[in-house]
């Protein structure tokens, strides 16, 4: 990765800032904040990959800063080390609880600050990494099958406890073989990269999921979505691959790459199976490809019935 990366410091001490500042700014961008609610803000609004904090602090100290940053989803995961003249070891040892991790006291060397800096944002480089690989498609870039099921989970529980409605889709790429036959699989990858990233496109609002889910299928989730509103996404997205206009002399009902997509919806009952809704999905998908590929089969408002029975068989 080229980009530098983010330190923010908090010391309500203007000159601790400019020390932190000239024995950093070298290597990293600095970001300063003079408050514990300021570095907070700047946390959520910067995504610094580190935060030195101070814990003496007027008004917010320290502790409480950093309680308030490991509360927030947003600013959890940022790595934070206290900078601090505290030398009272119960202090450490409550900052070390509270979630920090490392624990500097001043006054220290310039070398010695850097080195564990450096050492810190190498860790967290290293987590970032781990968590793209575990998360991500290495072709495609978008969200691999093991993230579409944790979001699934997430998203069927809420769902389950707002009784709000979950639709799912799947899609899946028409005349795929013989397009790798003609084109070749470099050209088949290219194509399955160009349909992923105009499904993310289209699929931006929060509570729009889209995952590769294996082969040249794609998954999607929509919360809080009824059956009007995702059929017309679903179709915009039919649409949009269409729209890429990559040549397919081998498809046999159009010139162009196209892709037939199943979706359903269901708003999940009380010991019902999370895995049911996509089952229905891909019988429907089945039902596009058997009507003529190139199109969006929403499940049928007489199946919704089917659909409880299934949700509420496992
Ligand atoms: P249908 O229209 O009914 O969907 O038929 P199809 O030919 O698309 O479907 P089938 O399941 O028979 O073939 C899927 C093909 O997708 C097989 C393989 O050549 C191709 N494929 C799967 N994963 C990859 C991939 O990662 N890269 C490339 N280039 N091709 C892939
Ligand atoms: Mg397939
Ligand atoms: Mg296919």
């Amino acid at each position: 990765m080229s980009t530098r990366q983010k330190v923010l410091c908090i010391d309500d001490e203007k000159v601790n800032l400019k020390i932190f500042s000239d024995i950093l700014k070298d290597d990293v961008d600095v970001i300063m904040a003079k408050s514990g609610e300021q570095g907070i803000r700047k946390a959520i609004e910067l995504k610094p990959d580190l935060i030195l904090l101070d814990i003496t602090m007027p008004g917010m100290d320290g502790f409480e800063t950093i309680i308030q940053l490991k509360n927030n989803p947003q600013s959890s995961a940022i790595p934070v080390i206290f900078v601090t003249g505290e030398l009272d070891i119960n202090k450490e040892e409550r900052g070390f609880e509270l979630g920090a991790c490392d624990y500097i006291q001043k006054p220290f060397h310039a070398v010695s600050l850097k080195a564990r800096v450096v050492l810190h944002l190498e860790l967290a480089r290293q987590r970032h990494l781990l968590e793209h690989m575990v998360n991500f498609d290495p072709l495609t870039s978008i969200a691999n099958r093991r993230r579409y099921d944790e979001v699934l989970n997430v998203e069927y529980l809420n769902a389950r406890k707002e009784q709000s409605v979950l639709s799912v889709a799947m899609i899946d790429i028409d005349f795929f073989k013989p397009y790798n036959d003609h084109y070749g699989h470099d050209a088949g990858d290219k194509a399955l990269r160009s349909v992923a990233q105009v499904l993310s496109e289209q699929l931006q609002r929060s509570g729009d999921f889209v995952a590769r889910y294996g082969g040249e299928e794609f998954v999607v989730i929509l919360a809080k979505t009824d059956q009007n509103g995702a059929q017309a996404v679903l179709e915009a997205c039919c649409k949009a691959v269409e729209g890429l206009g990559i040549e397919h002399l081998k498809s046999e009902n159009s010139s162009v790459l196209t892709v037939s997509i199943g979706g359903s919806c269901c708003i999940p009952q009380q010991f019902s199976d999370v895995t049911a809704a996509l089952k229905i999905a891909d019988q429907y998908l089945y039902k596009a490809k058997r009507n003529g590929k190139n199109q969006v089969v929403w499940q049928e408002a007489e199946d919704l019935s089917l659909n409880l029975k299934v949700t509420n068989s496992a």
